[in-house]
């Protein structure tokens, strides 16, 4: 027949389940031409609804051919069949199948979002089409604020929203009283007489009875076909005239618009699943806040280090006694002497020496007394050290080689005993032992450097400290100062060379402030790291999270998602709905989590003026970028199986 727009051939459809197999449809013909309206009838069981979803293109037959409109329905791919269900078909369920989170204006409109119609039209034929359905002043309403007849009306319109020229609808009356269910019938008839083909299941006669043609299945064969008298005059009538603008812009501008779509979907479902969609949230917020507070206090904290090394000079190196860092021996080896420091001084590459050494003994000033390390210097070591001065002045170098009794006192000293004098000291004499100083200057405390330990420290003329404590020629230690030429590991090379001619052997370590700095550079990075993973884990579990509440929500919403596709959705509309709503919930997350990070920033920053924490717009992005990659990673998997489902089975869902 040329002029059947359906035309089954021997079709069959067997379920399996286990190794039970149930025949459904068992291997019959049927044509169906355009325009005409068709009643399939028959008993509870009896195959209505199965034959009635192939013919929507929701199910294939297992055996046998399905020719919609001449074409092949099994030659063509899921999309070609959305494209079918969306354009050509509108589909009526007995229990109507509206999306309760949208109005029924929203609900209207959905196989026309999916047909690309731009919104304006969209609203202006839903409105329209639910008007004539006569259900005008409800789009705004959900459909659980609606009668079942309205339900009905409005599920209707959704049918026609794409001017589709075959109606199924199965047991479009089942569900209602006899008044709203004659008034369905009524208007399937008009769509019937506009030349719209109408096939309805049902298990009542008297609705078979409005239609022209009444077949009827049995154990999922036909065991009648036929006509009724009052209609079967009635010729083909054309197809209704589709007068349709498509806004189905190709590439870029199509791609962007069904992401906007997906968009406003997604914000919808969040918006009816508010509580739901925050936990969710709730383990991406706090994975980011953790990541960015870490990485932002990582930083803060290296810096602050680096800058306390600074304060210990560049460009140094110290020479102590003694075969290894922290040599218990060192103390008792005596190797280390003047001759060594003069020897030192001679070399080019050397700008500046100073010998040091150290005693402890008491501080003794008007009757307080505390115990104080006394270190013998040159005048240089308080540049070299980067030592700040406070108040008065330093000593020079005619007071080391004049071996004065000229003390510089150190922060701790000073608030021990000077905390009330007005002069902080300078001038006054202290008693360091049996020996009376004078004081000529304070140095400042500084983090991490001077004055940073409870300990009290006096700085003589290392001249002075021996004549008058050590007695002895060996010395704690030797500071260099580099010329800025020369590389410090070079000068540190030298250094060793001419000492372990000078001694015979290797009695001495060096300490190399670059050392300390790569050191301590690497320690925090590896603490950084650490710290890092441990987020990074932080997120992972919050991406989890998210695809946990994904799935539960997917399995939540089989039946939107049945809908979805009985109108028409492409797998990938429905892939990019869930995909879309990870990303923005996790995305959104993100951005509270940073903005959660900041305030925290800002709130150390004001409690602790000493440590700035800055959040570098780099570090902003990629938190960003990594918490909408969360979404992106762990919602595909839900939104893979959402777009998946099989649509009949899960329309069957309820
Ligand atoms: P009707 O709509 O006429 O009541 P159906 O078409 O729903 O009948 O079902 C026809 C037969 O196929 C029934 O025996 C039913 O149990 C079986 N059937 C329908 N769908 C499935 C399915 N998804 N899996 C297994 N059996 C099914
Ligand atoms: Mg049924």
């Amino acid at each position: 027949m040329t002029d059947s727009i359906i035309s089954l051939e021997n079709v069959r459809r067997e379920f399996t389940a286990g190794d039970t197999s149930v025949v459904a449809l068992d291997g019959f013909s049927l044509d169906i031409r355009a325009g005409e309206m068709v009643a399939i009838i028959g008993s509870s069981g009896s195959g209505k609804s199965t034959l009635l979803n192939i013919l929507g293109c929701l199910d294939r037959p297992t055996s046998g051919t399905y020719r919609v409109a001449g074409k092949d329905a099994s030659k063509l791919d899921a999309d070609a069949l959305a494209a079918l269900r969306r354009e050509h078909f509108g589909f009526i369920f007995q229990r109507y199948h509206l999306l309760g989170d949208l109005s029924a204006a929203a609900n209207v409109e959905i196989p026309a979002v999916y047909a690309g119609v731009n919104a304006r039209e969209r609203r202006i034929r839903a409105n329209a089409l639910l008007e004539r359905l006569g259900v005008g002043a409800r789009g705004g309403h959900r459909p659980n604020q609606l009668s079942g007849g309205q339900q009905q009306r409005v599920s209707i319109a959704r049918a026609l929203i794409n001017g589709a020229e075959v109606i199924l609808a199965d047991e479009p009356t089942g569900a209602l009283d006899r008044r709203s269910g004659e008034e369905v019938l009524k208007i399937l008839k008009e769509l019937h007489r506009e030349g719209r083909t109408i096939i309805i299941v049902t298990h009542d006669a008297d609705v078979a009875a409005r239609a022209e043609r009444i077949i009827e299945l049995r154990d999922g064969r036909i065991v009648s076909d036929r006509r009724t008298e009052t209609t079967a005059a009635a010729g083909p009538v054309a197809p209704a005239a589709r007068t349709t603008t498509w806004d189905s812009r190709p590439g870029w501008s199509g791609a962007l618009r069904r992401l906007r779509e997906a968009s406003r979907m997604a914000l919808v479902a969040m918006a009816a699943h508010r509580l739901r969609a925050f936990l969710t949230m709730l383990g991406i917020i706090i994975g980011i806040a953790a990541v960015s507070s870490v990485v932002a206090l990582g930083n803060a904290s290296q810096r602050k280090v680096l800058s306390d090394i600074s304060s210990l000079g560049t460009n140094t190196i110290e020479v102590f006694p003694g075969k290894d860092f922290g040599d218990a021996r060192a103390a008792k080896i005596k190797t280390l002497v003047l001759g060594d420091a003069r020897a030192l001084a001679r070399q080019s590459f050397i700008a500046g020496v100073t010998p040091t050494v150290s005693t402890s003994t008491t501080v003794r000033y008007r009757g307080n007394e505390s115990n104080v390390l006394v270190n013998g210097v040159g005048e240089s070591y308080f540049l070299v050290k980067g030592a700040k001065l406070a108040m008065g002045r330093l000593f020079d170098a005619d007071a080391v080689r004049n071996i004065e009794r000229q003390a510089v006192i150190d922060d701790n000293t000073r608030k021990t005993f000077f905390a009330d004098d007005q002069t902080s000291g300078i001038g006054r004499v202290i008693w360091l032992g049996k020996v009376p100083c004078r004081i000529v200057g304070v140095i400042a405390q500084q983090q991490g450097g001077f004055g940073s330990n409870q300990n009290l420290s006096v700085y003589l003329p290392y001249t002075t400290v021996q004549a008058q404590f050590t007695g002895d020629r060996a010395l704690r230690s030797i500071l260099l100062r580099i010329s800025d030429e020369i590389s410090t590991n070079l000068a540190q090379d030298a250094v060793t060379t001419l000492l372990t001619q000078r001694h015979n052997t290797r009695d001495f370590v060096i300490l190399n402030t670059d050392d300390i700095r790569r050191t301590i550079t690497s320690t925090t990075q590896t603490l950084a790291f650490l710290v890092a993973a441990i987020a990074v884990i932080s997120l992972v579990v919050g991406g989890i999270g998210v695809m946990n509440i994904m799935l539960v929500s997917v399995s939540e919403r089989i039946s939107e998602i049945g809908v979805r596709m009985a109108v028409g959705a492409r797998r990938s509309d429905i892939l990019q709905q869930f995909l879309v709503e990870a990303m923005l919930i996790s995305s959104i997350g993100g951005i509270a989590g940073i903005l959660i990070a900041v305030l925290l920033g800002t709130a150390v920053n004001i409690a602790v003026p000493d440590f700035q924490i800055s959040y570098s717009p780099l570090s902003i992005g990629a938190a960003f970028l990594t918490s909408t990659g969360i979404g992106v990673t762990f919602g595909f998997f839900p939104a893979r199986r959402a777009a998946f489902l099989d649509p009949v089975v899960a329309l069957s869902r309820d």
